[in-house]
């Protein structure tokens, strides 16, 4: 199969659509990563997905509307908090999880009784979400473990030959996955953390919990069980604390004759003044904006990353960190 990258245009949108309601898949842009989508009504369309991913069969799938679809047609309850936030973050980095009404395939959420959805800020994503008007199931649109999208030359990469078309919205500027929250209790529960903080949450919905897996519970969101976000060569990560020993494991690397990178943000740079530098950026926003493109440009060009942990870890950090201690396992 050829794979094609297209602008977003009339003419793109409207092979999207005959794929789409041919019961295909698309992969598209919004302000976090790029998604592979199908449509959510059509199990064989769902499924599809994860064989081209080679994604886990018990990793559910997020489903992403445009900003005027009515979800009360896929979910049976939408607490008050939860309309709180949606009037604040959405369209926005957040998912929210609620109760199922059953109504989409069940492959999209592996037969959970609940439905992650996302309404995605990107106005390439709300084009062709409205220009479908049908509930779009999307993972991100990598090889299963593999880092990421942020561009359509990363989807390209990774599933060239394997799907029909990428439409192009440039570089996501979001850069890690959208925060999961879980909506069906009575106070929100973080699962996934990404750009929409617990404290973000907290300030409008009074209270929001932080999910931490208990010994022997079932786990609430299956993905995060799983290795993920990972680059194809060898890393190695150190605390911000050991910045100065990570230096040094570098240069011993480079001396050896290895093809090496040092990962860090900007600070760390300055200090250090690697040759070979991915450099993530000052803010948390940068930060967060540059890693899986950073990743991705770290294996193409090396065979082992020494990473740094940045120097501040919490709010948007809490979710950078979490990415970037599962990329560099
Ligand atoms: P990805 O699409 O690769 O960004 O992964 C989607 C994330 O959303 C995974 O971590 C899933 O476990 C999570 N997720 C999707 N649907 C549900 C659901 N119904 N309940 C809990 N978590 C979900
Ligand atoms: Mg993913």
């Amino acid at each position: 199969m050829d794979t094609k990258i297209l602008a977003i245009d009339d003419s793109s949108l409207a092979l999207s659509k005959k794929i789409i309601q041919g019961g295909g898949v698309v992969a598209f842009p919004t302000e976090t990563v790029y998604g592979l989508g199908a449509n959510a009504f059509d199990d064989g369309a769902v499924r599809s997905i994860f064989a081209i991913k080679g994604r886990p069969a018990d990793n559910p799938l997020i489903v992403h509307v445009h900003k005027d679809y009515d979800i009360n047609t896929l979910v049976s309850y939408i607490p008050e908090y939860a309309k709180l936030l949606a009037k604040v973050f959405l369209p926005g980095p957040l998912t929210m999880v609620y109760r199922s009404h059953n109504r989409v395939s069940a492959a999209v959420s592996c037969g959970l009784d609940t439905l992650a959805i996302r309404i995605p800020s990107h106005e390439g994503a709300q084009r062709f979400l409205r220009y479908l008007d049908l509930p779009i199931a999307a993972p991100s649109a990598n090889v299963s473990k593999h880092v990421s999208p942020v561009t359509a030359r990363h989807v390209y990469d990774d599933l060239k030959g394997k799907i029909e078309l990428v439409l192009d919205g440039g570089k996501c500027n979001g850069g890690i996955e959208s925060t999961v929250l879980d909506c069906t209790g009575e106070i929100p529960c973080v699962l996934r953390s990404g750009l929409v903080t617990a404290d973000m949450i907290a300030q409008v919905a009074g209270e929001c919990h932080e999910y931490v897996m208990k010994e022997g519970e079932k786990v609430r969101s299956p993905g995060m069980k799983y290795k993920h976000y990972s680059p194809n060569c060898r890393t190695a990560l150190f605390e911000y604390a050991d910045r100065a020993a990570a230096f040094e494991e570098y240069r011993k690397l480079k001396a050896e004759g290895k093809r090496v990178c040092f990962m860090a943000e900007s600070a760390v740079m300055r200090e250090f003044m690697p040759e070979d530098a991915l450099d993530l950026g000052a803010t948390d926003r940068e930060i967060a904006s540059n890693l899986y493109d950073k990743l991705r440009e770290g294996e193409r060009i090396a065979e082992i990353i020494v990473g740094v942990v940045p120097c501040k870890q919490d709010g948007v950090m809490v979710g950078v960190m979490n990415r970037m201690r599962k990329a560099f396992g």
